[in-house]
Parts: structure tokens; sequence; C-alpha cells
């Protein structure tokens, strides 16, 4: 087996801003219900999302030295490890290219969160869920990462959502085995309300649905 990077090859200038650091259970998309290591990055661009969860990942996080982030990743018991945010991959260049570099080196399973609203590195050795945003009467996602992307994952709760959803997909030619559809909900009852319409949709149109477990199961605590 090869031996694992220690600590201390990586240079001191490698950190990144963090919100938070947790293991949990994938709640949605492609991973859900899979065990795995949470690394929440901070910062994200505008426009924000007016539904946003992680509102509190939008500024500030602690600036993280990549050596601390391995540790802890390396004392939870996971493979797989979810990096996202805020916007993740506005740190690529900064930190988070050697944090990635590194977590494949020694196999982890990787998958990122992103909005697409900035550019994606194409990554052969992590899965890159992409969760389009539609604000302010338009698609904010950047074209050229459309190689880069592996799956969409969407909210939606009816109507006008789907009908944006078809224009999208329609508009890039996405195959609908790479498509997820949430059932848009910040609470509970909400998602719940939202899953009937959503699970309509996703048969009329052979698209995978996808709950969001951590509110299903825990409604709007956090840290779980
Ligand atoms: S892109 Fe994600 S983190 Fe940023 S505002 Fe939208 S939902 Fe929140």
């Amino acid at each position: 087996m090869e031996p694992k990077m220690k600590t201390t090859d990586i240079p001191s200038r490698n950190t990144v801003l963090l919100s938070e650091i947790f293991y949990s259970l994938q709640g949605e998309g492609p991973w859900a219900g899979l065990p795995a290591v949470f690394v929440r990055l901070s910062g994200c661009v505008e426009p924000l999302c007016p539904w946003c969860d992680t509102g509190y990942a939008w500024s500030g996080g602690e600036e993280t030295g990549i050596s601390r982030i391995l540790e802890t990743i390396r004392s939870l018991s996971s493979r797989r490890v979810v990096i996202t945010g805020g916007e993740p991959f506005l740190q690529w260049e900064t930190g988070l290219e050697e944090l990635h570099r590194i977590l494949a080196s020694e196999a982890y399973e990787i998958q990122y969160e992103t909005s697409g609203k900035v550019p994606v590195p194409s990554l052969s050795d992590a899965l890159i869920v992409c969760s389009p945003k539609h604000i302010g009467g338009a698609w904010r996602f950047e074209e050229t990462n459309l190689g880069a992307v592996d799956v969409f994952k969407f909210v939606a709760q009816g109507g006008s959502w789907f009908e944006r959803i078809d224009e999208f997909i329609a508009r890039y030619g996405i195959d609908r085995e790479r498509v997820y559809i949430m059932p848009l909900g910040a609470t509970r009852e909400e998602q719940i309300r939202n899953m009937e319409p959503v699970f309509t949709y996703c048969r009329k149109r052979g698209y995978r649905m996808s709950p969001r477990l951590q509110i299903l199961a825990f409604d709007t605590r956090r840290g779980i």
C-alpha cells in the first residue's frame, strides 16, 4: 500500500476558508443515504439564492490549513468526502485543488456540490453535482461547465419551476439519467408538501427523484 502523505509535506500557504466540517449521511442526490465527511467552505457568489439554507456560509469562515482538514477527515470513519459550500470552487486555486489532489491520491471518494455559477474544473476522480439556480428571471449557470458536471440536481415545487427545468434541460440537451429533482423545502412540512408534484413530474419525464433526508429527519436542526 502506498504510504499516506504526511501533513508536513503540505506547503503552509495551502489554506481554505472553512465554515464547518462534520461526519453525517449525505441527504440528497446520487449519494443519498451514504455516510460521508462534509467539508463546507465559506463564500458564495451573487446573486444569492433567496431560499438558501446555508446563509451562514456566504461569508466569513476560518482560514484553515489543508493539513488540519486532512487530519480531521482521516480521524473520521468514512472513505467518502463531500465538499460543499457556499460555492466551493471559488477556492479551487487557493487551496482546494491541493486538498483534492491529496484526497484523490489517498483513494477517497469525492463529491463536489456546486451551483455552477463559477468555473468548475473537469475532474475524472470526483463526482461533480451541480445544482443550477434560477434567480431574477434567469439561470445563473456558466455554460462552459457543461462538460465538467456529472449530474444536475434541481429543487422544485411545481408549475413554473418545472417549466424552467424543462427549458434548461432542453437548452443543453442533458440526458435524463443525469437529472435529479428534489422537492423544495427548508422545513420538513414544506418538503413533504412538495413531494407529490415532484414525484409526478419525475415519473412523467423519467428523471430521478431525490429526497432531502437531513430535513425529513431533523427538520431545521443544524449540525447533524
Ligand atoms: S449557491 Fe448555494 S450556498 Fe450560494 S446562495 Fe445559492 S443555495 Fe446558498
